[in-house]
């Protein structure tokens, strides 16, 4: 005979992540696997914990369950608080009995609600009974059941405490117990919340994540189709607040990506976001601390693509192949208009590597210094004349590339002119690099008179 497991994912951040808890403390994968023993090795484990101090009152009360009578973290019931007295409240709160005329659970929709509704002490941003108007039916609290209420009780075991706390939630659901395994180690090492390594935003930190995890699954390919959504959230008598941030799939999976293909790159790229860029030493401190315009732009679905380059170094900051990456997985850019741009870029640089330094610079900073469509036209028209000058054989662009590669990526968000642009400087950059620093190592004046006379003397 099968049994109809206790527990099952049931897509709510909170109690998945208290099934997430279960799970790691009896290092199992999967919910059936779970028995009666395991349930109660965990309750007694919460409770050893949830018992002191620095989780009842210091976190549990003031961040996620404020006043909660389940795990005693009232400060009125400081005196009677003990793991024994936890324990039999978190046992209770399993066995309890179900009311058959009671609502189904809005969570699960397996079984019966509690027969009271539930309040923001015992599940987080549902509210108090003061407040009616919370949901849109205008009834006070939530109708949840005793076991959904139970797993809830469990989440502090794995969440992380940033200054709010933070949930990954995660679908396939095994990822979330990967997610949250730093967590759960942190508690077992340290017998308190997991600090997330001192992570001060939430983004920062799941990226770092991401890297980390990486490094251990080396398969960025897992990702294909994992959904994360981060649950930023506080919970107590001062204020709820929450803030919903979805990953997007292709970021995941670029991240990922990154972390595995060009890591280096991926620290100079992020390096980019900030105002100042960090040294080699600073770049964790930085990470820890500041919000970060890479990081950001991801989230909110906007291009990073002029972080591939450093403008001021002129400079690649990665390899091309995960430029490519990103502009096929992420831009939505084709791989043969890719090609195409790349294959242009080689013709570009093979030209402009016939002139002299002085030369080559001003032709490079002119096609940087491009703001408008026209300018960035008269610059293939200059480089067209000119390689009729150098007697360079076949024309740069034929009629119709030089068309395509103006007009067909038009002014969309993602893939404009202005990306084409940033594609070509990469490809410069990364061939020519050598030959435009050497040129940055001239005296400033020196090289203003170097403009002049390659100016005047350009016919020469
Ligand atoms: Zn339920």
């Amino acid at each position: 005979m099968k049994l109809i497991p206790l527990f099952t994912w049931t897509g709510h951040p909170f109690t998945d992540a208290g099934l997430v808890a279960l799970l790691l403390l009896n290092d199992k994968e999967k919910p059936e696997e779970l028995t009666a023993e395991d349930i109660k090795r965990a309750v007694k484990f919460a409770s050893e914990l949830y018992a002191r101090k620095e989780w009842s009152s210091g976190y549990i009360h003031a961040m996620m369950m404020p006043n909660s009578g389940i795990l005693m973290a009232n400060p009125s019931m400081a005196k009677k608080r003990t793991p024994e007295a936890v324990e039999n409240s978190l046992l209770s709160l399993l066995n309890e009995p179900e009311d058959e005329n009671a609502p189904i659970c809005e969570v699960c929709g397996r079984r019966h609600a509690r027969e009271k509704p539930v309040y923001r002490s015992d599940f987080p941003l549902v509210g108090t009974g003061g407040i009616p108007n919370y949901f849109p039916s205008g009834k006070d609290g939530a109708n949840i059941c005793s076991h959904c209420v139970f797993l809830t009780q469990l989440m502090p075991l794995v969440a992380y405490r940033l200054s709010r706390i933070l949930i990954i939630h995660a679908y396939p659901y095994e990822f979330m117990v990967e997610l949250h395994r730093d967590a759960f180690d942190d508690v077992v090492k340290t017998q308190l919340a997991s600090n997330a390594k001192n992570f001060r935003r939430p983004e920062n930190f799941f990226f770092h994540l991401i890297s980390d995890l990486m490094r251990k699954i080396e398969h960025s390919e897992l990702w294909k189709n994992t959904s994360v959504t981060l649950y930023y959230f506080v919970n107590n008598n001062q204020g709820q607040e929450l803030d919903v941030i979805h990953i997007p799939n292709q970021i995941l999976r670029f991240v990922a990506y990154a972390s595995l293909v060009d890591s280096s790159g991926w620290k100079r790229i992020v390096s980019m976001g900030w105002r100042k860029r960090p040294s080699d030493e600073e770049f964790a401190e930085y990470e820890r601390r500041y919000s970060n315009e890479v990081y950001s732009r991801l989230i909110n679905g906007q291009s990073i693509l002029r972080y591939f380059i450093d403008k001021t170094s002129r400079e690649v900051n990665s390899k091309w192949e995960l430029l490519q990456f990103y502009c096929s997985e992420v831009l939505g850019l084709d791989e043969k208009a890719l090609e195409f741009v790349k294959d242009v870029g080689d013709r570009v640089v093979e030209t402009l590597e016939k002139l002299p330094d002085n030369k080559l610079k001003r032709r490079v900073r002119e096609l940087e210094n491009a703001t408008k469509l026209y300018q960035f036209e008269a610059f293939f028209v200059g480089l067209e004349k000119l390689r009729q000058e150098l007697n360079i054989e076949k024309p740069l662009m034929t009629f119709d590339e030089f068309a395509r590669i103006l007009t067909s990526y038009g002014e969309d968000f993602n893939v404009s002119w202005k990306s084409v642009k940033n594609l070509l400087l990469f490809r410069i950059y990364e061939k020519l690099h050598g030959r435009l620093i050497r040129e940055e190592e001239i005296g400033e004046e020196e090289t203003e008179e170097v403009e002049i006379y390659g100016f005047g003397g350009e016919e020469a």
